[in-house]
């Protein structure tokens, strides 16, 4: 154990300028002043990146800046892309990828998402690796066999030296942005499995030592109680991370 909790804010396609950096400053001035156990981090668009480290840059920078996505390629005709290096030049330090809005939505292909994380460790910023079920696969009992997946194909190729950077997000499909969350039992059972495959490929140090959040509509309401699940390690947070208060209420579930 002694994994510190990680809170994670995924501002997906929300805000803007002005709101984003008032969001920013408000979590920022909020975890400079409580000094949260949780590490913390928001994820702004890609346009707002800049305005926002900034915001958080001159409140301390105890908040860390994350971007939402990446592109697997350094630079060149890719039109609409950004890529690892270019969010590192904005004092990005950690990527999600994966989202299961960009495997659902925009329908990437897991050997995208294992290119991208590839991209992000490889250029030596820390990757969210989003993996979770459908309401069918579940359903289907399929749930332990989709995230063992997600998990291998997305750590393809990823040599053990970078997992130190690695950070899961178990994120059931039907639970996010639904109002409907995963059991704390339900969480608990995923997170351990998941946990075992990443033992399976780097062994019990690593994956003793790698965070793994839960996502799917967490709130301040009931994040305390996912949190004090052995394995569940911090959240990563759409809807509740839109309100500074909120998001808040999150990062203090993680004084655990
Ligand atoms: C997410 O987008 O990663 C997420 C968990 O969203 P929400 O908290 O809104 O369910």
């Amino acid at each position: 154990m002694g994994r510190r909790a990680f809170v994670a804010g995924n501002w997906k396609m929300n805000t803007d300028r002005a709101g984003a950096v008032a969001l920013a400053a408000a979590v920022a001035e909020a975890v400079a002043g409580e000094r949260p156990a949780a590490e913390v981090a928001v994820c702004p668009p890609f346009v707002y990146l800049d305005a926002v480290g900034q915001a958080l840059r001159a409140r301390g920078g105890a908040v860390a800046l994350g971007a939402q996505d990446v592109y697997d390629q350094e630079n060149g005709a890719f039109t609409g892309e950004v890529s690892a290096s270019m969010l590192k030049d904005l004092g990005v330090t950690w990527v999600i990828v994966g989202h299961s809005e960009r495997r659902h939505v925009i329908k990437e292909p897991d050997e995208l998402v294992n290119r991208k994380v590839r991209a992000v460790l490889g250029a030596g910023l820390g990757c969210i690796l989003c993996v979770g079920e459908t309401i069918q696969q579940r359903e289907g009992g399929m749930t332990d066999a989709v995230n063992a997946h997600q998990v291998r194909s997305g750590l393809a190729g990823v040599p053990a030296e970078q997992v130190g950077r690695l950070v899961i997000a178990y994120e059931p499909v039907w639970a996010i942005g639904t109002g409907r969350t995963a059991t704390p039992a339900d969480a608990q059972d995923a997170h351990r499995k998941i946990r075992a495959v990443l033992g399976d490929l780097y062994g019990p140090a690593a994956a003793g030592a790698t965070r793994i959040q839960y996502g799917g509509s967490m709130k301040p309401e009931n994040a305390a109680e996912l949190m004090k699940q052995p394995d569940v390690d911090g959240g990563l947070i759409g809807g509740a991370a839109l309100k500074a208060d909120s998001f808040m209420g999150i990062v203090r579930a993680g004084n655990r």
